[in-house]
């Protein structure tokens, strides 16, 4: 069953969703070269608590950590360790918290240092379509029809698309009904209405879309081991135009001046 959120709901999802943007900023500020992905993660931690609140991940299914930081050919889900970052990679950060017991759920993909064209161009694309997933995400349409602007959008750029994990409704609940996939046919699944509130994140891969799972449990990488981009925003569904409950413009001014 799905959860419609009042308006005062969605307020406070909200002040939820503009808390992930500000930690991701935080972030942004120290990501370079010579940093480890756990030393990211002690920035995102000590940031969310000193906002009140909770980092949603850490603890979550038993993971240990504050941000899921994946890099390279990581797609999702990679633990925080003493991997030191070089000029070049690309790192996924996702990040999770609880606001007065309201979820918030976002993910950027940075480049560390300068990248490849080849690079730069697969975060293009994978950012692209999750702009096209939210001008779909409006009442009346089904969820599929967010899956497949999705999907048409990665396979223009010629990039594959992840089918082992999609999006979801959130809330009080981090992972509420319905799964929001990436790939799909249009008027296919749920139908929307005002005050669903969900996640649309593609993963899109460099090169083929099968994944496996590596031997800590939780990191999702290419199973052909080229790299893989995320996006996430948390939306709310309205009437002629999802409202955006995450932005990227708190990260973007933070490396506009770096
Ligand atoms: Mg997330
Ligand atoms: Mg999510």
């Amino acid at each position: 069953m799905l959860h419609y959120k009042t308006d005062e709901e969605v307020g406070l999802l909200r002040k939820s969703n503009l808390l992930v943007s500000r930690a991701l900023a935080e972030v942004a500020g120290h990501i370079r070269p010579g940093v480890t992905t756990l030393y990211l993660d002690s920035i995102a931690e000590t940031f969310i608590r000193d906002n009140n609140a909770i980092p949603a991940f850490k603890g979550y299914g038993g993971f240990p950590n504050s941000l899921c930081t994946s890099v390279n050919a990581e797609v999702v889900h990679g633990i925080p360790s003493d991997y030191v970052l070089k000029e070049g990679d690309i790192i996924s950060i996702d990040c999770g918290v609880v606001l007065n017991g309201w979820y918030g759920d976002g993910a950027y993909t940075f480049a560390v240092g300068r990248i490849s064209d080849e690079l730069k161009r697969l975060l293009e694309y994978t950012r692209a379509s999750l702009e096209e997933g939210v001008r779909a995400a409006v009442a009346g349409n089904r969820i599929g029809d967010i899956s497949s602007a999705v999907q048409t959008m990665a396979e223009s750029g010629g990039y594959s698309v992840v089918r082992e994990l999609v999006g979801h409704g959130l809330g009080k609940k981090l992972h509420e009904a319905p799964e929001v996939p990436n790939f799909g046919k249009r008027g296919s699944g749920p139908k929307m209405k005002k005050g669903l509130v969900i996640c649309i994140e593609p993963m899109i891969n460099l090169g083929r879309k099968e994944t496996v799972r590596l031997n800590d449990g939780w990191t999702i990488r290419t199973a052909d081991g080229r790299p893989s981009a995320h996006f996430e925003y948390a939306v709310a569904v309205d009437k002629g135009r999802a409202d955006v409950l995450t932005t990227f413009q708190f990260i973007e001014d933070v490396l506009n001046k770096m």
